[in-house]
């Protein structure tokens, strides 16, 4: 029983009087516990499938084909309200970058407290626990709450991503390349975190990267793309014995 299901997707884009399509028909889904891998080379269509996913394609990009289940209803069809309390509470996405798009003049707990969608309906202490449960899961000290982005290190920012990701429960986690810019030793550590994250949680994810060995080292299934094409998929261990 699939969690997320894309069935067809094309997704296009204006170019030189024409369109290009930067998704080409790309059909995958994902069971609940699983980790997901996309690589692929930039341009792709890796961040085009995510964005599609969160509904948050920007014009000029066009879905001309394909359905989006997610539990069972199709994203594609429902309004823009349906979609926004959904990507509120059910789907987070860690962006691309992410960790350099924390909010500077916030601290971790306020950064957490705002990506808490339901922190009007829950007291302080409520808020509180929450952060300091979510900071536990990440394997950020809790006195690295007060500090601001810039008294983190690269891979602390981005633990706070994840953390922002994890604060409303969501039942799948789309991440975009959240090991790039991270030293390689850092790296190792955040595809640890993300691992045990699965096993303790029993996270879904959407693993995306360019970097085959990185999602070599997490994705329980690969999909690997080319040219908005799926070209090759399965199991990652065996596609890494083929490769
Ligand atoms: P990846 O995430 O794998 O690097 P993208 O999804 O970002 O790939 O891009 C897929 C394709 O879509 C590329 O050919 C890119 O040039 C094109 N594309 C992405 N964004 C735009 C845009 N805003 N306008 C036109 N083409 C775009
Ligand atoms: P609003 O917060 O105004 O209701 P949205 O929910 O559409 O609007 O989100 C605004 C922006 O926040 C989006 O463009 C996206 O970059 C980011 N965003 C929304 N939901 C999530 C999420 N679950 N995880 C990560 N980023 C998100």
């Amino acid at each position: 029983d699939a969690l997320l299901d894309v069935q067809n997707l094309t997704v296009q884009y204006p170019k030189d009087g024409g369109t290009v399509r930067a998704v080409d028909a790309v059909s995958f889904a994902l069971r609940k516990g699983e980790v997901l891998g996309l690589v692929g080379e930039s341009g792709s269509g890796k961040s085009t499938i995510a964005s599609a996913v969160m509904q948050l394609l920007k014009p000029p990009a066009l879905v001309s084909q394909g359905a989006i289940y997610f539990a069972g209803s199709d994203l594609t069809q429902l309004s823009s309200e349906e979609v926004r309390r959904l990507r509120g509470n059910r789907i987070a996405w860690i962006p691309q970058a992410a960790m350099n798009a924390l909010n500077p003049v916030m601290n971790v707990r306020e950064q957490l407290a705002e990506a808490l969608r339901s922190h009007q309906s829950m007291s302080k202490d409520e808020i509180a626990e929450r952060i300091d449960e979510v900071l536990a899961q990440v394997g950020l000290a809790s006195r690295w709450a007060a500090a601001f982005p810039h008294e983190l290190s690269g891979g602390m920012r981005q633990r706070v991503v994840i953390a922002m990701a994890l604060v409303n429960k969501p039942d799948l986690i789309i991440a975009d390349e959240p090991t790039t810019g991270l030293d390689v030793m850092v790296q190792v550590e955040i595809i640890k975190l993300l691992k045990n994250l699965q096993r303790t949680l029993g996270l879904s994810m959407v693993f995306i990267s360019h970097d085959l060995p990185v999602v070599l080292s997490l994705a329980d299934r690969t999909l690997i793309m080319n040219q908005g094409k799926i070209v090759d998929q399965g199991n990652t261990l065996a596609l890494a014995k083929t490769s």
